[in-house]
């Protein structure tokens, strides 16, 4: 039952997430893929999609009814070993006055037909200390 990053698709060594989710697209597209491969997102994750995920303005690629929903994990010092959702800024604020350094994960999933995506991983780099630098 454990979610983990290595569930997000197009996780590991992926550079450019984008590329790597259009040519799964298009290897659908040819029937090379099949959908159901591709909408499989974990319950955890349909889970969030539907609750606290951000509303996109990107159709689901696959099912092209309902709008994909972003969900943030961040993973790192402290966090449950399956990431934590993180639906409002002010919690990645809160994470770098730890002083740990985190990384996000933003994954786009479809709550109607399960299709989901890594569409982009954020280091939370925590801010340098230079507060004495503030001009007026
Ligand atoms: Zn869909």
């Amino acid at each position: 039952m454990g979610f983990s990053v290595d569930m997000l698709r197009g996780g590991t060594g992926v550079v450019d997430h984008q590329l790597s989710r259009r040519s799964l697209l298009n290897e659908v597209k040819r029937g090379r893929v099949s959908k159901d491969s591709v909408c499989d997102a974990h319950p955890e994750l349909i889970r969030a999609a539907r609750n606290i995920g951000e509303p996109s303005k990107t159709i689901c690629p696959i099912c092209e009814e309902v709008n994909v929903a972003l969900v943030t994990y961040v993973f790192g010092h402290g966090l449950p070993k399956n990431g934590k959702c993180v639906t409002d800024r002010s919690d990645i604020v809160k994470l770098q006055r730890t002083g740990h350094e985190y990384t996000a994960y933003v994954v786009e999933a479809c709550p109607q037909c399960r299709w989901h995506h890594l569409l982009r991983v954020l280091p939370i780099a925590v801010p340098k200390r230079t507060r004495t630098a503030a001009k007026g």
